[in-house]
């Protein structure tokens, strides 16, 4: 069906207005934007926290809330309607877990958000690898509840807070939930957060790039309004949710890098556009009319038309969301985790690829696979070159390690079965049997 439209194809190709991209972006009028992954452990309020932030920002209106809350009546589960917003698409539903990283938007005044959703599920952790590579912040959600903080600890909320930190994330806001259900207790708060704090200084994070922000997603306390429960507004006077969101600063783009974005979906068959790819741009800009080289297959495209928001627009840049319809290409060639760049400063195939990686497990030679964003190949640790100073980055001396242990940084060689599109800086996770074995960047 997308070939026999490909065939049918017979518009003019757009040829490039040789715009100069960021002097256009300069003067455009533009906000602040900025995407962030949610992290935590299963059932700790994730979704129904991002469908209260939804609901509350007007995003969802009401019918459709009146409308999730009758099903979820039906099924005898009420309290998932605010989930919901958020897991469009029924197989997600009546499994009452996100599966695929879902992308909400949203804005106030100030930002314009993309939420990068993560699933808690213990199986779903390469899908919070593919959101978290392109995170420019994490809200780890904690449920305050008895037990349930000290059991989210022993399960996700630790990985995922090594995994977004390890794919270089460097702010933290933990919203610290479900405080209905322990009366407001400010004592309770301030336990869950100092022993949090000392977790992820200990992982790395830096102390002025973590805050803590009681609230209750359900009820909606702290979330966009401030709570009107005595009990809390009495020691609680800080932040909402949404106003410590838009206290991220501005994030610089590689707007000047050579060109760089990542696939993360295809649409086939369209009338007017057989062949369309939406992702974001991870550097650099592009225009109407720019060729483009795909790789690992190391074919070239054209660039139609693209779109920003649904809305048609001449160019974009670094951090936008965009989609791009394409022709010259037959969609054989494309697949999901592909890069795009610029035919004059492609990025390279790789087969093998040296990386500084922060042991989560023990790390040997060993048949791992190896995610970068939303692809993952299987592949191999063939050789530790060394273990590194954690402070330094230095290697250190000595004989070579055999194996590199839990919480250790060392530099590696790893072999893969197949061409990606790899370059230094880039983020992979390496992972063997479901588990997450090292987690770093390519050198
Ligand atoms: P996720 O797995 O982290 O996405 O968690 P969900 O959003 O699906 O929530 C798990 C369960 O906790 C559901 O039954 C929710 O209704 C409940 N829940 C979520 N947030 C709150 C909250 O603030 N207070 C209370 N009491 N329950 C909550």
């Amino acid at each position: 069906n997308g070939i026999e439209a490909m065939k049918l194809d017979n518009t003019p190709r757009a040829t490039s207005k040789n715009l100069e991209v960021l002097k256009e972006y300069e003067k455009a009028e533009k906000k602040n934007e900025a995407n962030f992954v949610v992290i935590g452990h299963v059932d700790a309020g994730k979704s129904t926290m991002m469908g209260r932030l939804l609901y509350d920002l007007d995003v969802v209106d009401q019918r459709t809330i009146d409308r999730y809350r009758k099903d979820a009546e039906k099924m005898g589960k009420s309290s998932f309607a605010l989930a919901w917003v958020l897991d469009q698409g029924t197989e997600e539903r009546s499994r009452g877990v996100t599966i695929d990283i879902a992308m909400n938007k949203f804005a106030t005044s100030k930002t314009k958000f993309i939420i990068l959703d993560a699933p808690g599920h213990k199986d779903f952790v390469p899908n919070m690898i593919a959101g978290a590579a392109q995170a420019d912040f994490a809200v780890l959600v904690i449920d305050a509840s008895t037990g349930s903080f000290e059991s989210g600890l022993q399960g996700q909320t630790k990985e995922h807070a090594l995994l977004v930190r390890s794919m270089g994330v460097q702010r933290i806001i933990v919203a610290v939930n479900k405080l209905d259900t322990i009366n407001w207790s400010q004592d309770r708060f301030d336990e869950i957060s100092q022993q949090t704090s000392a977790f992820l200084l200990s992982a790395n994070f830096q102390k002025k790039n973590i805050t803590f922000i009681p609230c209750s997603g359900l009820q909606g306390d702290n979330i966009v309004r401030k709570s009107t429960e005595a009990v809390f507004t009495s020691w609680y006077t800080g932040p909402t949710l949404v106003e410590e969101l838009d206290n991220s600063e501005p994030v610089l783009r590689a707007l000047e890098k050579p060109l760089r974005m990542t696939i993360a979906d295809i649409f086939r068959g369209g009338v007017q556009n057989p062949l369309s790819v939406s992702g974001r741009l991870d550097a650099g800009s592009l225009q109407t009319g720019d060729a483009l080289l795909a790789q690992p297959s190391g074919e070239k495209c054209y660039i139609k038309s693209i779109d920003l928001d649904e809305q048609p627009v001449p160019w974009a840049v670094a951090g936008q969301h965009i989609t791009l319809h394409l022709a010259d290409i037959d969609p054989i060639h494309l697949k999901i985790g592909d890069v795009l760049s610029s035919p004059a400063s492609p990025i390279k195939n790789a087969e093998s690829f040296t990386a500084k990686i922060l042991a989560f497990g023990f790390l040997m030679p060993m048949k791992v696979d190896v995610h970068r964003g939303r692809v993952h190949v299987p592949g191999r640790v063939k050789r530790l070159v060394g273990t590194l100073d954690k402070t330094t980055g230095d290697l250190v001396k000595g004989k070579k390690p055999r194996v590199v242990k839990p919480g250790m940084v060392a530099r590696v060689v790893v072999d893969l079965d197949a061409q990606v599109p790899l370059e230094s800086g880039m983020r992979v996770v390496l992972r063997d049997e479901g588990e997450t074995v090292g987690s770093g960047v390519v050198e």
